[in-house]
């Protein structure tokens, strides 16, 4: 198998670093192997990326032109959504129609973002001062960095990507080791679709040797990361040493409410969703379930119910609720914590194990799991698991519920499910998350922020500020007087 090329400064090539590969994770073959980029790679991207940046041409080309770009790079995508969606589902082993949705969105992120840069203005603020006009206006802010993971290759990477060249700058992906494929097509679509050369390298490598590299460089202006909360953690120490501005979006251990006066079905059936979608490999994957107990024995048999009837399979077939882990390396590691919720006092009552089907014996794959019998102290409802397991507990004191939801390191988003929407609004005012679902989980627009509080990120993606969190401001004073500076009189 040729290596697949890498994008570096807007040339297709073998990679200088090491060999690695994209592994299909239903049965383990190898879907693609590749170089690495080197550090001589990094530096060479960086250099074109630098140049493609101040090129004049690039510097002055009008929001209407960069958004015409990005329509492009949308039309595209969307006249290729089923060949994009096999290819992701080939690279982390999502099911096709999961794989589909991502597509789609990240062909409507561009969109979003060709109209958001059109739209965009600057400000013109009122002065405290007599005989001036004040302008403040966005600019871009040069090379930028974006570090993506594997779960979500292609709507994470065109949510950084994508306002990121909206705003003016040039972009240095780094994907995520295990998912090379997509973040190199993404750069032959934007090759396809006129970018200039340069302001888009895709560096596929190792995050310890060319991601923190990157992240380190001088010529570097932003870092915006999207990955787990140590990484993050690692990443914001070196932006502040270079001070300049960081954008994470970390982990998650998500809690779900179910009030008393909840619907049962529509309970059950988003919950299931929240959790086993992607088999749980999402950041905001609703992993911590607090349950009134009045209705803990019905919403918990319907779950269950639920939940036995979700078919673990191979990502193609059409039926597929969950397809298999990014690794087997990943699979050993949710099925240690299962051991571990075992030992806290846990009672596994569905899952915890692997497939019994032969067909998938190959492949990283694990049943879905709930848990119950354990409190909101032990290690499986404090530590990110990342896998389709669920721990179920019940409440029957509001205050207590409040304390016990928010008593977490992280702080993505929450799911409450409530016939009642005031409490539902008040109960969301005492969630310190940066996302709160209500009566649905896991549903997004591109237009509405998102981000964590506490450990679970810095800044917000998408939505205008989304944009602009891309630029910087720079204000502007134009004498309007002939009033002559008396001081050097
Ligand atoms: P995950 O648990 O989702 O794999 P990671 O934080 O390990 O989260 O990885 C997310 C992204 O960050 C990947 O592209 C990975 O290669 C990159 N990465 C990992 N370590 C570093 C680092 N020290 N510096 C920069 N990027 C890194």
């Amino acid at each position: 198998m040729e290596p697949l090329p890498i994008f570096v400064g807007g040339i297709w090539r073998t990679g200088r670093g090491e060999t690695m590969h994209s592994y299909f994770p239903a049965d383990g073959s190898v879907n693609a192997t590749l170089n690495a980029a080197s550090l001589e790679d990094l530096q060479e991207a960086i250099t074109h990326a630098e140049r493609a940046w101040r090129d004049p041409q690039w510097r002055n080309t009008l929001p209407h032109q960069r958004a015409k770009l990005l329509h492009k790079v949308a039309d595209n995508i969307e006249s290729r959504v089923d060949e994009l969606a096999r290819m992701q589902s080939r690279d982390n082993g999502k099911p096709l129609a999961e794989a589909r949705g991502l597509v789609m969105s990240a062909a409507g992120t561009a969109r979003y973002f060709a109209a958001a840069c059109e739209l965009l203005e600057g400000e013109l603020p009122t002065p405290r001062q007599q005989d001036v006009l004040t302008l403040s206006r966005y600019e871009s802010l040069g090379v930028v960095a974006a570090i993506t993971p594997w779960n979500s290759p292609i709507a994470s990477e065109m949510q950084k990507v994508a306002p990121a060249i909206a705003a003016g700058n040039a972009v240095i992906l780094k994907p995520a080791e295990a998912t090379p494929l997509m973040a190199l097509e993404l750069a032959r679509i934007f090759e396809q679709a006129g970018l200039p050369a340069g302001l888009l390298s895709v560096l596929p490598g190792k995050g310890s040797v060319i991601g923190d590299a990157l992240a380190r460089h001088p010529r570097v202006r932003k870092i915006s990361f999207t990955g787990g909360t140590t990484t993050g953690r690692h990443l914001a120490h070196v932006a502040a040493e270079k001070l300049i501005p960081t954008s994470l979006e970390l982990g998650g251990k998500s809690p779900t409410i179910v009030l008393e006066d909840a619907d049962i079905e529509l309970a059950a059936r988003g919950i299931c969703y929240g959790i086993f979608s992607s088999a749980g490999q999402a950041c905001i994957a609703g992993s911590r379930l607090f349950i009134h107990e009045q209705v803990y024995a019905p919403l918990m048999a319907r779950l269950l119910e639920l939940t036995r009837g979700l078919r673990v399979g191979h990502p193609f077939s059409a039926d597929t609720h969950l397809g298999p882990l990014i690794s087997e390396k990943h699979r050993q590691s949710v099925l240690e914590y299962v051991e571990l919720a075992k030992r806290e006092g846990g009672r596994v009552l569905c899952g915890g194990e692997v497939p019994a089907d032969p067909a998938l014996a190959a492949g990283s794959f694990f049943m879905p799991t709930i848990i119950e019998g354990l409190n909101n102290q032990a290690r499986v409802c404090q530590e990110e698991i990342f896998g389709p397991v669920l721990i179920a507990m019940p409440f029957n004191d509001e205050a207590e519920l409040i304390a016990e939801a928010n008593d977490s390191i992280y702080g993505l988003a929450a799911g409450i499910w409530t016939r009642d929407s005031g409490r539902a609004l008040r109960l969301s005012d005492a969630l310190e998350v940066g996302t709160v679902w209500i009566n649905t989980y896991k549903v997004f627009s591109i237009s509405t922020p998102f981000g964590g509080f506490k450990e679970s990120g810095l800044g917000r993606e998408k939505g205008i500020q989304g944009l602009k969190a891309w630029m910087q401001q720079k204000s502007i004073y134009l004498a309007t007087g002939n009033g002559v500076n008396h001081w050097c009189d």
